[in-house]
């Protein structure tokens, strides 16, 4: 790439925090990184995303055996992007022997996860620093079915009993992609929720549905979660904060979007676009992590989507580069 993104100037190790919210769910998280959750029952464990490559996982998987030793049977895939999936082989050898996701999740795994590896992996050169630990593409053993609420299909709900606390899975709605699922612990109010809500870090919306994405939040809104580990942020306990999560995220998707509409509206160009959200955007989260290098994933996705695209387009290296090239036209 001729001229880098912002994220692959970004090479400083973040710092990791694992702490536990409820009497069974704990939040890996890492100052805007790529969160994962952890579910810990008396018979399995569950890890909600599993981190950009197996080098990286071996470090989550070391805290989690600092409270238990239990089997880590189930690994969940809350969307298809390679720096939450491709860690996910390293828990083969703790146990782990499925991997479950949507069905739309594995749609797009099917249909752009070869060129979404490629693309991810130069974008963050910190978090595939040990790339060649990824043996390939993580493929779902367990798929939830149906469920793909872009074609008007109910969403299909997976309950699994990890002995002592049992995890809800299912697709609250279109949003960061049209996959996304959570897992929620409703006995203990916590939300695993995802890239479908981030706090006080980039909210990336490259392959996302903008139209759709506030309502999905108002579902997630109705479950009344005392707890949150979202995509990318801090942990967040207590009713309160967990909607100050809520609101941030529909806040940077709702002002991107428009954007996105006001600037297909007055014919803009890619660079004119992104200069008319910057305007809107830079004063409320211009500060936050991952800023830079989300907004112009995010200025093309709601350029795209407010001129009709639907389905959004695919991301490859080459692709990222075309971008680059005519935001510094
Ligand atoms: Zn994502």
């Amino acid at each position: 790439m001729s001229k880098a993104f912002a994220s692959q100037a970004d090479l400083a190790d973040k710092k990791i925090t694992f702490q536990q919210l409820s009497p069974h769910c704990w939040a890996y998280t890492a100052e805007g990184d790529p969160n994962s959750g952890v579910i810990i029952g008396e018979k399995f464990i569950m890890v909600s995303d599993c981190t950009a490559t197996p080098a990286m996982a071996r470090d989550l998987i070391a805290r989690i055996r600092e409270v238990s030793d239990k089997p880590i049977k189930y690994v969940l895939l809350t969307h298809y992007h390679a720096v939450r999936v491709l860690g996910a082989s390293a828990y083969f050898a703790e146990g782990a022997s499925e991997i479950i996701a949507s069905q739309g999740t594995y749609e797009l795994i099917v249909e752009r996860g070869k060129e979404d590896m490629q693309s991810e992996m130069e974008r963050f050169p910190r978090l595939f620093r040990n790339a060649e630990s990824v043996p390939g593409l993580t493929w779902p053993t367990l798929v939830i079915a149906g469920g793909d609420p872009m074609r008007g299909e109910a969403p299909g709900k997976l309950v699994v009993d990890l002995g002592g606390v049992k995890v809800q899975i299912w697709s609250p709605g279109p949003g960061h992609t049209r996959g996304d699922t959570i897992a929620w612990v409703e006995e203990e109010k916590v939300l695993f929720s995802g890239d479908l809500v981030e706090f006080e870090a980039g909210v990336y919306t490259g392959d996302a549905q903008l139209e759709e994405w506030p309502a999905t939040l108002q579902a997630l809104r109705a479950l009344g979660a005392e707890a949150i580990v979202p995509g990318r942020g801090e942990a967040m306990r207590g009713a309160a904060d967990v909607n100050r999560a809520l609101d941030y995220t529909q806040l940077w998707v709702e002002t991107l979007y428009r954007c996105g509409k006001e600037a297909a509206a007055a014919n803009m160009d890619l660079k004119a676009a992104m200069a008319h959200t910057r305007k809107s955007m830079d004063p409320i989260f211009g500060q936050v992590f991952i800023y830079e290098h989300c907004l112009p994933f995010d200025v093309s996705r709601a350029f795209d989507e407010a001129r009709g695209i639907k389905n959004p387009r695919i991301w490859t290296a080459e692709r990222d580069q075309d971008m680059w090239t005519a935001l510094q036209a």
